[in-house]
């Protein structure tokens, strides 16, 4: 069994791929411990898959990869890479060569102070800074504060994690850039370090300005996630029982002034928001109800547990626990 594995997402990166495996190699050997390497081939169609299997047919190389059949995104092969994994701790990084093998052991090295996830900080950041870097900044401010898991730099490849982590997540989306901050809410403890960061001298980037877009709409779910997917009537049930008794009381004043002062109120704009309000109030509920059935079909089905145990002492003896949301 290795120890360590690292995980590399692949799409169209042919010119990259052999310098980046000499350079991981060269790394990975002179730390001494037992790791794989797991190329994970996004779909590639510019002979990509072809030199990852070269690479992988080499006795020796302790390389796996994974092939998926069309391109089906970053997040998509990170979590195919962790499903393929085995080591106790898992590495992620680019396959373009902007991220730097090399910064590897001091990764490793912040995780075993007792982190869970160390992730990397492209601090001098040599991408465009007009469509990367910028929206980069305010996405991140963004994603802070709204987490509450303050980090630099979500975007970062370059992460480490131990394996606990990356077992109870499954990844939808481009929700890899928010795994630091899910992964702490089940209690995993995250530290950001500054890595070195290189140009794209071969190949280009896979992404345009499309992606602050997808990351923005990706961050309501990943807030929704957070807040409210083990309570979902918490969010939908205040909202309707606001809107509901705001429509009744509007519902009340009008009915007394056509009981107590005989008043006209068929063509009052109030009527037709009191009702809006008292329906839209029952459709809120009943979505709250809905939302609270499928969170426990959900759980109940999959064997999961809305919480995560650390670990459980018995007459002396600890047990590793392990199940969580
Ligand atoms: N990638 C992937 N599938 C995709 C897009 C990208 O596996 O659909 C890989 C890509 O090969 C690279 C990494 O994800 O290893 C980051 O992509 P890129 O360098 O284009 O992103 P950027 O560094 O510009 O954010
Ligand atoms: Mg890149």
């Amino acid at each position: 069994m290795p120890e360590l594995s690292v995980v590399i997402p692949v799409y169209n990166e042919k010119e990259n791929l052999r310098q980046l495996y000499t350079r991981l190699k060269g790394v990975m050997d002179s730390l001494g411990r037992g790791y794989e390497i797991i190329f994970v081939d996004d779909g590639s169609t510019d002979g990509s898959s072809e030199i990852l299997d070269e690479i992988a047919s080499k006795p020796g190389s302790r390389v796996t990869v994974v092939h998926f059949r069309r391109n089906f995104g970053q997040t998509a092969a990170l979590d195919a890479g962790f499903r393929q994994s085995r080591g106790e701790v898992v590495i992620t990084l680019d396959a373009d060569l902007q991220n730097d093998p090399s910064d590897i052991p001091i990764l490793l090295e912040k995780l075993e102070e007792g982190y869970d996830i160390v992730s990397g900080w492209r601090k001098e950041r040599k991408d465009a800074f007009v469509n990367r870097t910028l929206p980069s900044i305010v996405a991140n401010w963004l994603i802070s504060k709204v987490t509450g898991v303050y980090l630099h730099d979500y975007g970062c490849t370059l992460k480490c994690y131990r394996r606990e982590v990356v077992e109870h997540l499954t990844l939808y989306g481009e929700l890899h850039r928010f795994l630091p901050a899910l992964a702490s809410h089940i209690g995993a403890r995250v530290v950001e370090i500054p890595v070195t960061h290189h140009p794209r001298i071969h190949g280009e980037s896979k992404y345009g300005i499309s992606r602050v877009f997808k990351v923005l709409v990706d961050l309501i779910v990943v807030v929704f996630l957070l807040k409210y997917s083990t309570r979902p009537f918490r969010l939908f049930g205040s909202g309707g029982l606001i809107s509901f008794t705001l429509g009744f009381l509007m519902a009340l004043y009008l009915s007394a002034q056509k009981i107590l002062l005989g008043a006209q109120i068929g063509h009052r704009p109030l009527l037709l928001l009191s009702v809006l309000l008292m329906i839209l109030g029952i459709q809120l509920a009943s979505l709250g109800i809905l939302a609270e059935l499928l969170i426990r079909i959900y759980f109940e089905n999959q064997g999961k547990l809305p919480y995560v145990m650390s670990y459980v002492v018995s007459e002396g003896t600890t047990i590793k626990a392990n199940g969580g949301a």
